[in-house]
């Protein structure tokens, strides 16, 4: 089973939900991994020991052009869907930052011009945490424009032999979340309760819509005074999986890089709770 944790924005909680439920159903004797496919800010390392054995460097392999082989045909900056060669009257240029590393415009040279040159854009590494979670993170590098290929190669790497992966996507609701949630068994929708948080979690519900994975939704920072995020979920018949009010206690576990759920034992039953519902959902 793959759930995906996700919000339409940074800064929910979506951590907090992803964490403690890999601890808490490791904790239960279940095979657990977890997956931080978050590449621009992975963070959910913080909360664990984690013994590291392997990590390796995520390439694009970039056009590089032989300008004497080079008719300036035209040919690669038609098939380019995304403006990084572009030939001129008198040379042809290759934009890094804009490639993605598609290797089309290599295809299609007539004169077999292009060569391919790799560059790093971050890495992914693998390892096990002292409960015994199957741990692995993505990381883009500075400045790389996009995350998905390192997602995507972190997937690649993922554990088929354990019984729940868990997925902490990146925020938003742009092409690397759509690849975190590619296969994914369940999507909870992590959010708060402010009108940015309800505007940004429509948008995100509207993606695991669209991609047609069960999905619920977590309440964090539950404030009973804003009505209109369950006005809103019930009208839709979208599950409220789990309330987080704004703790003191909570928060203080989460600046010190603890789970909280393992210090406030109401919260384990709640957790567990929420994954019951899913498995009743996915089923
Ligand atoms: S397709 Fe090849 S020959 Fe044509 S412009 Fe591009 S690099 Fe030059
Ligand atoms: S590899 Fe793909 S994205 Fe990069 S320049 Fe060639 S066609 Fe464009």
């Amino acid at each position: 089973m793959i759930i995906n944790i996700l919000s339409g924005k940074g800064g929910t909680g979506k951590t907090t939900v992803s964490t403690n439920l890999a601890f808490l159903l490791r904790n239960e004797g279940l095979n657990v991994q977890l997956l931080d496919a978050d590449v621009e800010e992975p963070n959910t390392h913080i909360f664990f020991d984690i013994d590291f054995y392997e990590e390796r460097s995520v390439d694009l392999l970039l056009p590089v052009v032989d300008k004497e082989k080079c008719t300036l045909c035209g040919e690669c900056g038609k098939v380019c869907q995304f403006g990084a060669i572009v030939v001129f009257p008198t040379t042809v240029m290759v934009f890094d930052y804009l490639c993605h590393g598609c290797g089309a415009c290599t295809m299609v040279c007539p004169e077999k011009a292009i060569t391919e040159k790799p560059k790093s854009i971050g890495k992914i590494s693998y390892g096990m945490t002292k409960e015994g979670i199957a741990y692995g993170m993505g990381l883009l590098n500075i400045g790389e424009p996009s995350g998905v290929r390192i997602i995507r190669e972190l997937k690649k790497g993922m554990r088929k032999d354990v019984d729940v992966t868990i997925i902490d996507s990146p925020p938003g609701t742009s092409c690397p979340v759509v690849e975190s949630l590619r296969k994914s068994d369940f999507a909870v929708l992590v959010t708060e309760s402010t009108p940015f948080g309800l505007h940004d979690l429509k948008m995100a519900l509207n993606v695991v819509e669209e991609m047609g994975i069960k999905h619920g939704v977590v309440i964090n920072r539950y404030d009973p005074a804003f009505k209109d995020m369950e006005v809103f979920l019930n009208s839709k018949n979208i599950p409220i999986l789990m309330k987080i009010p704004f703790d003191r206690k909570i928060a203080e576990h989460y600046s010190k890089g603890k789970i909280f759920s393992a210090y406030i034992p109401e919260w384990k039953e709640k957790f567990l709770e929420m994954y019951e519902r899913i498995k009743g959902l996915i089923a």
